[in-house]
């Protein structure tokens, strides 16, 4: 089924209680989470398990998040309505539906084709045109969109790169998942030209951050 329903309505309103019991998240990313129809991001046969508090398939082995893991690192960027953001790991693009529901100037990259297209066809149809996705190694970031007030990264990194540090704005962060077989979720706030902050928030297991495209 590639529409929404009320059932779908219904599942999505229950999920969003879930959250809200388990974090007090800010009633913005809330209304963003309650309005996303993630069944429509999932592989396909999966949409029965769209609105569990769960990662699920999206093909060629990665996953999209758990919707718990979405709202965290949202609320983790801290960011306002036209702040500009880079999502690293675009996938299948719910979590960049969420961004975009906040308000937010959202650039987001992906290294594999297929999800990048993927991810393309899932926010149009939909109706989010106002998006900048590119196909590239998000090791790089997107110098030439640089700074950006919040980088979220959505894939396990054993350390954050020089490369993405400099990519941020004064007082800008960047939220990632910071080892390797498991992860730490980590915000580094860049505190002055070369000095950042850093602060962790948990163990996470995300799919790896890998070089190159493909
Ligand atoms: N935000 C996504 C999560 C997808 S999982 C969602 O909501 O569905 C993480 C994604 O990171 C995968 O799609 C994977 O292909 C991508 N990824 C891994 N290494 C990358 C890299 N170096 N650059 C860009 N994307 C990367």
């Amino acid at each position: 089924m590639n529409s929404d329903s009320l059932q779908h309505k219904g599942q999505r309103r229950q999920l969003v209680e879930q959250l809200a019991q388990k974090y007090p998240f800010h009633p913005h990313i809330l209304k963003a989470m309650e309005k996303v129809p993630r069944h429509l991001f999932v592989e396909q046969g999966l949409d029965h398990l769209a609105y569990l508090d769960r990662p699920l398939p999206i093909g060629v082995n990665q996953t999209i998040s758990q919707p718990y893991t979405v709202a965290m690192q949202t609320h983790l960027l801290g960011l306002s309505k036209w702040d500009r953001v880079l999502e690293i790991g675009t996938g299948c693009g719910y979590q960049t539906a969420i961004l975009l529901e906040l308000g937010l100037s959202v650039y987001s990259i992906e290294r594999h084709k297929t999800l990048y297209l993927q991810a393309q066809k899932n926010l149009h149809a939909l109706g989010y045109h106002a998006v900048q996705l590119h196909y590239g190694d998000g090791f790089d970031g997107l110098p030439q969109f640089a700074p950006f007030k919040g980088i979220l990264i959505t894939c396990g990194i054993p350390k954050i790169p020089q490369s993405l540090l400099e990519q941020t704005t004064l007082g800008g962060r960047i939220v990632a998942p910071v080892g390797e077989e498991e992860q730490t979720m980590t915000v580094v706030t860049r505190t002055g030209v070369e000095t950042f902050e850093e602060q962790t928030f948990g163990a996470y297991s995300f799919v790896p951050m890998l070089h190159g495209t493909r």
